[in-house]
């Protein structure tokens, strides 16, 4: 897939904080736009046309996307422990058969779930957002999860709203993705992205969730992964990439983010790419040139 960045999604890659480089007018061009800074601010090349090839039987020529760093494979997942019998103190039963649930069912065990304390303080559950679907899953390419919902999307039930959520769009729609129903996808959009979190239900306070919340809840994301089979993973945050790696990477708990990134990892065989939470983003604009190299690699891998 070849992605021609037009005027559009420059203007929100600039909302985003990343600046690209583009080759210098032509001589005698008076609309050509003028040369500025490539993504990682690392190289500044010249004389090749600013484009993305996203199917590694493509390459791009290296002058055309310096920013991208070739996929590493994480080593092969370990063995998957064994879930607990019971559930810990405080923590009340799933329902049952979650690995077996169809999307409605699924929807309806995570509206009613309450196997963890946090269902105490919720407003709404926050299942995820995408294209609309009936009786199956939606038919997406591209799953993002993010860590739990804030205060925003407890009271909207909808994940990623507020200014987390603009720049999640932003950076989606620079990736030619746009959420929500085909009805309302603005021209060269395509809408095949769920977004989902860890948690389904708000931690209070916004604190970080605990590893036993995490835990409680896992099942319903991985059966979300199982239904929607999407072609890559986008892991925002270090909550998302600890939950969807535990069993692929050794002592994850303990890596920082900014090492999981550039390399592809994987979870139940779709391939995962981690990156910045868009909330983070928003107070280190800094890391933002990153997280667009987080999702050129991406884009590189994903195979249409
Ligand atoms: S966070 Fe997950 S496990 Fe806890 S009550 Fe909500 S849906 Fe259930």
């Amino acid at each position: 897939m070849s992605l021609d960045l037009d005027k559009r999604q420059r203007a929100m890659l600039r909302e985003m904080g990343v600046r690209l480089w583009q080759p210098p007018p032509a001589a005698g061009s008076a609309d050509a736009p003028p040369a500025i800074d490539s993504v990682a601010d690392n190289a500044r090349l010249t004389g090749a046309e600013t484009r993305f090839v996203a199917e590694p039987a493509q390459p791009p020529a290296a002058a055309s996307m310096p920013a991208v760093r070739p996929p590493q494979v994480a080593p092969a997942p370990a063995a998957r422990a064994p879930a607990p019998s019971a559930p810990a103190p405080g923590l009340a039963p799933r329902p049952a058969g979650i690995e077996l649930m169809a999307w409605p069912a699924l929807q309806a065990a995570v509206a009613g779930c309450r196997a963890c304390a946090l269902c105490a303080s919720r407003k709404n559950t926050v299942f995820g957002a995408g294209p609309e679907a009936g009786a199956s899953a939606p038919v997406v390419d591209w799953l993002i999860v993010g860590e739990a919902p804030g205060e925003n999307e407890d009271l909207a039930g909808e994940p990623f709203v507020g200014q987390a959520g603009k720049l999640l769009d932003n950076m989606l729609l620079a990736m030619r993705l746009q959420r929500g129903n085909a009805d309302a996808l603005r021209p060269g959009l395509a809408n095949h992205v769920f977004i989902t979190n860890v948690l389904k239900c708000r931690p209070p306070a916004n604190r970080n969730p605990d590893p036993a919340e995490v835990a409680q809840c896992e099942p319903y994301l991985k059966r979300q992964v199982e239904l929607l089979q999407p072609k890559m993973i986008l892991a925002l945050g270090k909550f998302a990439a600890q939950s969807l790696l535990q069993d692929s990477v050794p002592d994850v708990q303990k890596i920082p983010l900014g090492k999981l990134r550039g390399q592809l990892h994987s979870y139940l065989g779709v391939p995962v790419v981690v990156t910045y939470h868009p909330a983070y983003l928003l107070r280190s604009l800094g890391d933002k040139a990153k997280a667009w190299d987080d999702l050129c690699l991406a884009l590189s891998a994903f195979k249409s």
